[in-house]
């Protein structure tokens, strides 16, 4: 699980996480690097690469600089972590991304988590697969990621900026 997600305990239940990113060093504005096609409205979706497809969004910290990969489709959720479906883009490939409205790029990211079952993980991969496997991953395998994002500098929002199903 992403070490700097903080989940706010208010908004979470049993089969959602809810919160936001903050780097280590305490900062809450991140640049996006990410790869992705998107649609007519700026929204990201996985993006051929060579023989397959993927997703990967970045959060490069505006203060100390460093970098969190926030979601990759290759390693992360139900297909990446237990079937890795999706392929593996080096860093080189990702793009900035920047404000529709203003251009400016440093946002602030939320993101909620749609957990997997865990007795259902126990039983569909744990089961099979116990020397990969312990019952805690159940978190890293999650079903589906939503993020939004806030720019900074004009506080557009986009809510639903990603909903991606990863099972
Ligand atoms: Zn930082
Ligand atoms: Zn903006």
């Amino acid at each position: 699980m992403l070490k700097i997600f903080h989940p706010d305990l208010k908004r979470c239940d049993e089969y959602n996480l809810n919160g936001s990113i903050c780097c280590d060093c305490g900062c809450a504005a991140f640049h996006i690097k990410l790869f992705a096609d998107f649609d007519n409205k700026n929204i990201p979706h996985a993006r051929r690469y060579k023989n397959g497809w993927s997703l990967v969004i970045q959060a490069v910290c505006k203060d100390c600089g460093q970098k969190w990969t926030v979601f990759d489709d290759s390693k992360h959720g139900y297909n990446g972590y237990v079937c890795h479906q999706a392929i593996s883009v080096p860093d080189s490939e990702l793009k900035n991304f920047v404000c529709s409205d203003c251009k400016d790029s440093v946002f602030k990211i939320s993101i909620s988590i749609e957990t997997e079952d865990k007795e259902q993980f126990l039983e569909e991969v744990v089961a099979y697969e116990e020397d990969k496997f312990s019952e805690d991953d159940y978190v890293d395998a999650f079903n589906g990621i939503g993020i939004d994002i806030e720019c900074l500098h004009c506080g557009k929002k986009e809510p639903g900026w990603i909903a991606y199903e990863t099972a």
